[in-house]
């Protein structure tokens, strides 16, 4: 297995839309490993490919439920290929998102409560499933990197150009201080 660089803001890659997952082999296998480990290391709940330069319809999510005595935390490992989601109901839920490719920055983002979604597992298998809560509103947030859109697409613009502005600094100051 092996760390892949993650893309981040500005870098037009994260604004491609990505295509559907037509091969299940040894390289796709390989690539969700990685994905996973590159998730775990960063750490974060939820990559898509796109954020690791690979324009598929592909995402990896790990709620990793930790464990109530302190110890270590449970590991879920779920994977998605060619996802559709459709909303359930009216219903709508307000989450403060993060996102591995926008480092260290957070924004309110409102999305549908409840969603079905379809999608094939890591070996082509189908599925169908009735999702809410924590996880759909992380599958929604993944969902949209497939379709190049970023959580702060969601923000007002004031907002969006605040965080934009906080992250810029934020990275000048990280890259000042490794010299
Ligand atoms: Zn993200």
């Amino acid at each position: 297995m092996a760390l892949l660089p993650i893309l981040e803001v500005p870098d037009p890659r994260l604004r491609e839309k990505s295509t559907p997952v037509e091969v299940f082999d040894d390289n796709l296998q390989r690539l969700i490993d990685d994905m996973f480990e590159t998730m775990y290391k960063a750490p974060g709940i939820g990559l898509a490919a796109i954020q690791v330069g690979v324009a598929k319809r592909l995402l990896v999510i790990d709620l990793q439920q930790p464990e109530e005595e302190g110890g270590e935390a449970k590991r879920n490992p779920l994977v998605f290929i060619n996802p559709e989601l459709t909303p359930e109901g009216e219903e709508k839920r307000l989450y403060t998102e993060g996102c591995l490719s926008v480092p260290d920055q957070y924004g309110e983002v409102r999305r549908p409560t409840t969603i079905h979604a379809k999608w094939l597992d890591r070996d082509g298998k189908a599925h169908g499933e009735r999702i809410d809560g924590m996880l759909a509103t992380c599958l929604q947030h993944e969902m949209d990197h497939l379709e190049g859109i970023l959580f702060i697409d969601h923000l007002s613009r004031l907002k969006r150009g605040m965080l934009m502005k906080k992250l810029v600094k934020e990275r000048k100051l990280r890259e000042e201080s490794s010299y």
